[in-house]
């Protein structure tokens, strides 16, 4: 008798460059802290080398999107593939820019551990640093121009100095999928210019980058896509087809100003609107999140 074999075994699919592999696939995302509901069925994905902006009022889920893809923060329905692998199982490979609110800055570390602790994803917790990891923190810190400061407290440094530290920290592991929190916020220009053009040079290199921000010009210059995010996904596409007064003005209620500055577009909030983040759906449910 002849048994015929209903499955056959799969290749592994490559997650190269070019492979068409996404990068991050978004899959109707909802995510709930107690009775607050911070993201309601997003679904967006990015491709492989593709800068995404994520724009949207403050309280419209920006953070936890970031949090959620990163795995820091489960969500309660929906799911997220990076490089094709449930996003638990690909932390190592995910480079995570917090903004720098959710940043404990008193603790009493140099800037050359933070740098370093971004080995830790590939080396474990409790292993002595290698020569490779301090290398590979040695040159991120270079890379961001902070390698001077090497011995210097985290604390001491200013927000720009700061903010270039953490970004050293995630390149120290060398991410596919690099995820910034609000990077743009509290820099100079000069310094802005300057993190977009590494963000080229990380695209160029086969990053994939996923950026929150408050400023518009920004998305519609270094972004190939932008997510209007405002609990729900308002609009996501290319900056030109997705920036229309239209949208933002969905995005940001009534509230929001547009305000040219240097030649930059910034989105204000007049003000937060209270009832915005915490309506209720009909199938609302207990708090089961899971936070780090
Ligand atoms: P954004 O980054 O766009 O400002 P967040 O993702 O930080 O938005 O917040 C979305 C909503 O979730 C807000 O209403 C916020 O108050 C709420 N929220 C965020 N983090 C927590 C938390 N740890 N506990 C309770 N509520 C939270
Ligand atoms: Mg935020």
């Amino acid at each position: 008798m002849v048994v015929q074999q209903k499955y056959t075994r799969k290749t592994p699919v490559s997650d190269e460059p070019g492979s068409g592999t996404l990068a991050i696939d978004i899959r109707g995302l909802t995510v709930r802290y107690n009775n607050v509901l911070a993201l309601e069925h997003v679904t967006f994905s990015v491709s492989q080398q593709e800068i995404v902006g994520i724009i949207g009022p403050n309280g419209s889920g920006k953070s936890s999107l970031m949090k959620c893809i990163m795995g820091l923060v489960k969500p309660r329905k929906g799911e997220v593939l990076v490089l094709g692998q449930p996003n638990t199982e690909q932390r190592k490979r995910i480079g995570y820019i917090p903004q720098l609110e959710d940043v404990e800055w008193d603790f009493p570390v140099t800037v050359g551990d933070v740098a370093l602790m971004g080995r830790y994803a590939r080396r474990g917790l409790f292993r002595r640093p290698t020569r490779d990891d301090r290398q590979a923190a040695e040159a991120a810190l270079q890379r961001l121009g902070m390698y001077e400061f090497k011995n210097r407290l985290i604390g001491e440094l200013s927000g720009g100095q700061r903010r270039r530290v953490l970004l050293a920290r995630a390149l120290a592991n060398g991410p596919s999928v690099l995820l910034m929190d609000e990077p743009m916020a509290g820099l100079d220009a000069r310094a802005q210019h300057r993190l977009l053009d590494i963000m080229d040079e990380l695209r160029d290199e086969g990053t994939t980058i996923v950026l929150s921000t408050h400023d518009l010009s920004c998305v519609s210059t270094c972004a190939a896509k932008v997510a209007c995010l405002n609990q729900r996904l308002i609009a996501f596409g290319e900056p030109t087809e997705v920036l229309t007064e239209k949208v933002l003005n969905q995005t940001f209620g009534t509230h929001l100003l547009l305000v040219h500055l240097d030649g930059q577009a910034y989105a204000y909030q007049h003000h937060v609107h209270p009832s915005s983040a915490t309506i209720e759906p009909p199938d609302s449910q207990p708090e089961e999140q899971q936070f780090p």
